[in-house]
C-alpha cells in the first residue's frame, strides 16, 4: 500500500502551492478562508472561472473536456494544496464532483462536449434534484413526474433539499416517465435549466442561519427532449452510478479540510486552557488518532482505485467522516464553553467552530444517513440479508 507521493507527485504539489498561493494572496484575497457555502456567491463564481483559466477546476477530467488529465494521486494532492491554502468551497461542487463524472460515465459525445467544458470553465453551476418531501432514504418512492410534448419534456413535481440551487443554472432530477412507474422502474434522469418560468426555487433556513438548501417546484417546466441521460426509463441505473460518485472518492477532498477544523479546536484548547483538562486532552487525542486513521484509509482506496481493485472497506468511509466530524463538533463545543454559544455581531454571524458544530449535523444525514450506510456495509461488504424492500422485489 502506498503510504506517500513520489517524488513526480511532489513536483505537482509544488505547481499546485504555489498557483493557488498567488492567487489567494493577490487577486482572490477576499475569498480566502471563507468556509460557508452560500458567502460571497459573486465572488466564488469568478474563482470558479480564474480556476478554469488556469486548468485547476476539474483535475481529474481529460483535456478534451476542461480537466487536466491528473492521475488520482493529483487529484488527492490538489484538494490536500487546496485546503491547505483555505481556498473557498467550490460553488460548482456539484457540477465537477456529480454531474461531470455521471454526464462521463453515461452522457453521448453530443452532451459531453456541450455540458462539461462549461462546467470546468466555472460558466455553468449545477445543483441535484433526487429528494422530495416522502423520498430521501427511500429514493425509489419520488412522485415527480416528466412526459413528451413534442421536442421537449415537460415536468412537474416538488424536490426538497436541493443545495445552492439559488446560485444554479442546471438541474439534474429523476422523475416518473414511464406508463405505470413505479419504484425504480420507469425513471428518468433528465437535465433541466433552472432559469424558466416553470421552476421555482424557494430556500429554507437551517440551523447555521444560512439557507444552503431549498425547495425546488416543477410547474410546467421544460427542457429540450435531448437533455436526458441514459435511455427513457433507465434513470434508477444513472442515478445509483451517481451516488457511487458522492458516496466514494468525491468526499476524499473534504477529509482535508478536517486537519484544518482540528487544529483549530487544539488552538481553541491551548488558548483557553482547556488543554490541560484530562477529559479534553483524551477526546483531543481520540479526534488525532480518528484523522490518521482517515488519511490511511484513503491511502488504501488510492491505491486500490489505481489497481482496479474493488475493496468493499471504502464502503465504511461515509460512515467514519460524518460520525468523526459530528464528534469533532461536540468536541469543539465542550472545548470552548459558553463562549461558544454566543456570538458578538448579529443573527447568525457563527466563527468557524460553532458553526462545524452546526453543520457537522447535516453530515451524517446527505449522501445517504448512517443507517442508510450500515444497511449498505451490512448488504454489500459483509454479505448479511437484504433488509424488506417491497417496491425492489
Ligand atoms: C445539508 C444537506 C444537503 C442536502 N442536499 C441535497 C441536494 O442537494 N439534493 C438532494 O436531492 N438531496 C439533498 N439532501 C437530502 C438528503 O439526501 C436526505 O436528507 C437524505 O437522503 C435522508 O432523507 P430524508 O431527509 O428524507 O430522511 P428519511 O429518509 O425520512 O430518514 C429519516 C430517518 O429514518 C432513517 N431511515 C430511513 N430509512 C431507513 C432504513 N431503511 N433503515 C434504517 N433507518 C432508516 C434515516 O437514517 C433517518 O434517521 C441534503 C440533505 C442535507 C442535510
Amino acid at each position: 500500500m502506498r503510504l506517500g507521493f513520489s517524488p513526480e507527485e511532489e513536483a505537482f504539489r509544488a505547481q499546485a502551492a504555489a498557483w493557488l498561493a498567488a492567487e489567494l494572496d493577490g487577486p482572490f484575497a477576499d475569498v480566502r478562508h471563507i468556509t460557508s457555502l452560500t458567502a460571497s456567491p459573486r465572488r466564488r463564481r469568478d474563482w470558479e472561472k480564474r480556476l478554469g483559466e488556469a486548468g485547476w477546476s476539474c483535475v481529474g477530467w481529460p483535456r478534451a473536456y476542461g480537466g487536466r488529465d491528473a492521475t488520482l494521486a493529483e487529484q488527492v494532492i490538489f484538494a490536500e494544496e487546496y485546503a491547505r491554502a483555505g481556498a473557498p468551497p467550490r460553488l460548482n461542487h456539484i457540477g465537477i464532483e456529480l454531474a461531470g463524472p455521471t454526464i462521463l460515465a453515461f452522457g453521448t459525445e453530443e452532451q459531453k462536449a456541450r455540458f462539461l467544458p462549461a462546467i470546468a470553465r466555472g460558466e455553468k453551476i449545477w445543483c441535484q434534484g433526487y429528494s422530495e418531501p416522502g423520498a430521501g432514504s427511500d429514493l425509489a418512492n419520488i412522485r415527480t413526474r416528466a412526459w413528451r410534448d413534442g421536442d421537449d419534456w415537460v415536468i412537474e413535481g416538488q424536490k426538497i433539499w436541493t443545495s445552492l440551487a439559488q446560485f444554479s443554472d442546471w438541474i439534474f432530477v429523476i422523475a416518473r416517465t414511464g406508463e405505470g412507474s413505479n419504484g425504480p422502474k420507469g425513471l428518468s434522469f433528465l437535465l433541466i435549466p433552472v432559469d424558466q418560468r416553470g421552476v421555482t426555487v424557494r430556500p429554507i433556513h437551517q440551523i447555521t442561519g444560512e439557507a444552503e438548501f431549498n425547495e425546488t417546484f416543477f410547474d410546467g417546466a421544460r427542457t429540450d427532449a435531448a437533455n436526458i441521460l441514459g435511455a427513457p426509463g433507465d434513470g434508477w441505473k444513472v442515478a445509483m452510478g451517481l451516488l457511487g460518485f458522492e458516496r466514494g472518492v468525491s468526499t476524499l477532498a473534504q477529509q482535508m479540510n478536517f486537519r484544518n477544523e482540528l487544529d483549530a479546536v487544539i488552538a481553541a484548547a491551548r488558548a483557553n486552557g482547556e488543554a490541560k483538562n484530562p477529559l479534553i486532552r483524551q477526546r483531543l487525542a481520540k479526534a488525532e488518532i480518528g484523522l490518521k486513521i482517515m488519511r490511511y484509509g484513503a491511502l488504501r482506496m488510492l491505491t486500490d482505485a489505481e489497481s482496479g481493485r474493488l475493496n468493499p472497506a471504502a464502503l465504511t468511509y461515509k460512515i467514519q467522516w460524518a460520525s468523526w466530524r459530528r464528534d469533532l463538533g461536540e468536541l469543539a463545543m465542550d472545548v470552548l464553553g459558553v463562549a461558544g454559544e454566543t456570538v458578538a455581531g448579529h443573527d447568525y454571524a457563527f466563527p468557524m467552530l460553532p458553526n462545524l458544530f452546526l453543520y457537522s449535523r447535516a453530515d451524517t444525514i446527505y449522501g445517504g444517513t448512517n443507517e442508510i450506510q450500515r444497511n449498505i456495509i451490512a448488504e454489500r461488504a459483509l454479505g448479511l440479508p437484504r433488509e424488506p424492500r417491497g417496491d425492489l422485489k
